[in-house]
């Protein structure tokens, strides 16, 4: 009976998990990729828990964003994305120099279940948050695997900060600069 009482316990994580997921408005192929439900899973279920609420979430196709202007354009957005990445280690998905902790593919659930900690923990923080899920996943994307997300200690405050590595002068700090 183990083995069952294991796969219905994985089960239920996954599906507790899509909920969640589909509560930030994460677009279908990121909680495809983050719990391994089909798209058909995911439509059932935000059919028979959300289309009739009051207040319904959106629910979003097509492909997450992947540009990472809208994360860095202004001292503002640096700083929010700042603030998100120092969470997100925190929540133990980046270590302390900022890279991914978790990257095996049995490990997604468990990079899902942090990112939703991430997103909720600075939703409650942040009067007016200006980044969606998608941009928190976007940033993790962008930080763990591409070249075009930089972040870095500052020498005179100490924090870390991220900034837009092709840009030349996008380096600076957004808490030192003024
Ligand atoms: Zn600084």
């Amino acid at each position: 009976m183990r083995a069952t009482d294991d796969r219905y316990r994985n089960e239920r994580i996954r599906l507790e998990l899509a909920l969640r997921l589909i509560g930030h408005e994460a677009r279908t192929g990121t909680i495809r990729y983050l719990t391994d439900l089909s798209d058909d899973r995911i439509r059932k279920l935000y059919a028979s828990y959300f289309k009739h609420d009051a207040s319904p979430v959106r629910r979003r196709r097509g492909k997450s964003p992947s540009q990472i202007t809208p994360l860095v354009k202004t001292r503002e957005l640096r700083l929010e994305s700042s603030a998100v990445v120092a969470l997100m280690a925190s929540c133990g998905i980046l270590d302390g120099e900022r890279r991914p902790t978790r990257s095996a593919p049995h490990a997604r659930l468990e990079l899902g279940q942090r990112l939703c900690q991430t997103h909720e923990t600075y939703l409650a923080m942040v009067a007016e948050p200006r980044l969606s899920f998608e941009s928190l996943w976007n940033l993790y994307r962008n930080l763990v695997g591409g070249d075009e997300l930089g972040s870095h200690r500052c020498r005179d405050c100490q924090s870390w900060y991220v900034f837009d590595a092709l840009a030349l002068a996008g380096d600076a700090c957004p808490l030192c600069q003024t």
